[in-house]
């Protein structure tokens, strides 16, 4: 029987690309939900093509638009995050896919695993946030987590057979972003244009500029502790540029498995959607020819502090990698904006992270109060810095 997919944040550059697995093998999957935020026109493309049960809207503005393009075909149109957490948990769904973008995606995925769902989870910023707890529900609940970020499913290949006990580190490869190499009075000017020119991957635009100040491979770090439970020690990063190796393990007894393929997203969306099974695709094959030499290098912590911050909240962890990801998200929402600097970014989350008190074992009522106070500050040292320039 093909498996029923809600797909959450169906519009996005994962969401998308999720759809385009699911038409390649309509034997095997089935759309029954679809969300998006705020693209309607696109939403309602989708829902016309893949006809599932219920699409719902988050921004209620929306609501009247889908609902009418919608209303000569049997699907159930619902708006706002309460009627998100309500479909994930239907019993016609097997498979919820977390692709929301940030913070947003929190309460629906963990709605999705107070219903004991399989969740195939992009949307790393829940696992960064509340890890802690969201791990002990999904335990508590049964509810298999399977990553769909190309170095948890390369890290989550490599485990497959294996021990936990047997894992010695995880490596996660990081590409270095188009801004390898550079130095702070280069990065000082960048803009997000630039910025936005990632050398191998095709992703949304806020992972696009964590992944050029390498807040991304940060926030991956924090995502494998949680995923895989591992000791912040045992979780190493190398640049390797080419993005062809998308992460490691490291067992006990010295052996590395690599899990390797050309950068593609289909694949470890597909990978996560068909789990355990492993299926055909027609995408692109890797010809080791084609790159004669892999490269290895250690990332330049002193230049692209974000990787700092963000291992430094790992280590305090508690509230801390919740204010550092609240900071950040506002801090790239105003960079694409052009309304601070690349290297300003770091300055304020740093800021913002002294500005909030930490919390050693949160609540979920502490996570969202903890992300409110955090996005207030950083909105106000942003404005602060602003009526300094003028
Ligand atoms: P995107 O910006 O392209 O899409 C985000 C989706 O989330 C959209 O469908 C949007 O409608 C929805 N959304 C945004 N805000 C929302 C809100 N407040 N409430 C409900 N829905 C909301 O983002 P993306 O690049 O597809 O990334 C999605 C997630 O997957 C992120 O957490 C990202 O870190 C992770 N991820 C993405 C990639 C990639 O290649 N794009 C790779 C690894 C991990
Ligand atoms: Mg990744």
């Amino acid at each position: 029987m093909a498996k029923r997919l809600a797909i959450l944040g169906s519009t996005g550059s994962i969401g998308t690309q999720a759809l385009d697995v699911v038409l390649a093998h309509p034997d095997l999957f089935e759309v029954e939900i679809l969300s998006a935020h705020s693209n309607a026109t696109l939403v309602i493309e989708q829902a016309i093509k893949f006809r599932p049960n219920a699409v719902v809207i988050t921004d209620e503005h929306k609501y009247e638009q889908v609902k009418s393009a919608l209303s000569n075909l049997p699907i159930k149109v619902f708006c706002g995050q309460e009627a998100l957490r309500d479909v994930v948990q239907w019993d016609t769904v097997d498979v919820v896919l977390g692709a929301i973008l940030g913070f947003a995606g929190l309460h629906s995925i963990l709605s999705a695993i107070d219903a004991g769902k399989v969740i195939a989870l992009a949307n790393k910023e829940t696992l960064v946030v509340a890890g802690a707890l969201v791990m002990a529900k999904a335990r508590e609940k049964r509810a298999p987590i399977i990553p769909v970020d190309s170095e948890h499913s390369a890290i989550f290949q490599c485990l497959v057979g294996e021990q936990p006990q047997s894992i010695e580190k995880l490596i996660l490869t990081a590409s270095g972003g188009p801004f390898l190499g550079k130095k702070p009075n280069y990065l000082v000017n960048v803009k997000a244009s630039h910025a936005l020119q990632h050398p191998n991957w095709s992703m949304g635009n806020k992972i696009t500029i964590d992944s050029s100040t390498l807040m991304n491979k940060g926030l991956e770090m924090i995502e494998a502790k949680w995923l895989f439970g591992m000791n912040d020690e045992q979780i190493d990063v190398v640049i390797h540029q080419q993005s062809v190796i998308h992460s490691m393990v490291q067992f006990t007894d010295g052996s590395i498995k690599a899990q390797m393929g050309l950068p593609d997203m289909k694949l470890p969306i597909q990978y996560a959607l068909a789990y355990p099974q492993r299926i055909h695709n027609d995408f692109k094959r890797l010809d080791f020819k084609d790159f004669p030499k892999l490269s290895f290098e250690t990332p330049d912590y002193k230049t692209f502090k974000n990787l700092a911050l963000a291992i430094n909240a790992m280590h305090k962890a508690g509230n801390a990698p919740c204010i550092l990801n609240a900071a950040n998200e506002v801090m790239v929402h105003a960079f694409l904006q052009n309304k601070v600097g690349f290297l300003e970014m770091s300055e304020m989350i740093e800021k913002v992270m002294d500005a909030v008190d930490y919390i050693a074992q949160p609540s979920l009522e502490d996570y969202e109060k903890t992300d409110h106070l955090a996005r207030t500050k950083a909105n106000e040292f942003l404005k602060k810095s602003q009526l300094s320039i003028y």
